[in-house]
C-alpha cells in the first residue's frame, strides 16, 4: 500500500470522521443490513489465505434474536466477531476494520452464529 503524507491525512481526517459518522447514523436509523468493502483483501490472521474482502453478512436470515443486536452492534460501531471460515480464528468486524482477536477479547463482543459463512456473501 502507498503511503500518504502525513499531511494529506491531517487535511481530510476529520473530513473522514464526518462522513462516517452521517454513513453510521444514515445506516442505524433504518437498521441497514450490514455489508462492508475492506480495503484489506483477505482474512487478517497471520498465514491465512482466506479471502474476506466484501461481506454481506446477511444477518435477516438468522431471525430477529441474531440480527437485531448485531445489526445495533454494527452500526454503533461496536462490531461484531465472527470465526475465520479458513482458519477459524476470530476476526473482529466493524464498519471501516477487520482484524485478527483473541479467544479473551471475542469474548467481549457481540458475535456471528458459528454457520455465519454459510449463509453470507463473501468475496
Ligand atoms: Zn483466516
Amino acid at each position: 500500500m502507498a503511503e500518504m503524507s502525513r499531511g494529506a491525512i491531517a487535511e481530510t481526517a476529520a473530513d473522514r470522521e464526518q462522513m462516517h459518522d452521517l454513513y453510521r447514523k444514515g445506516g442505524e436509523e433504518r437498521q441497514m443490513a450490514p455489508h462492508v468493502v475492506y480495503h484489506d483483501s483477505s482474512c487478517p490472521h497471520e498465514g491465512c489465505g482466506q479471502t474476506l474482502q466484501a461481506i454481506d453478512f446477511r444477518l435477516e436470515d438468522h431471525g430477529r434474536a441474531i440480527h437485531d443486536p448485531l445489526v445495533r452492534a454494527w452500526w454503533n460501531d461496536t462490531g461484531f466477531v465472527g470465526r475465520c471460515p479458513g482458519c477459524g480464528g476470530w476476526i473482529h468486524f466493524t464498519i471501516r476494520t477487520k482484524r485478527a482477536v483473541s479467544d479473551d477479547e471475542a469474548e467481549r463482543c457481540p458475535k456471528l452464529p458459528d454457520n455465519w459463512h454459510a449463509g453470507a456473501m463473501i468475496l
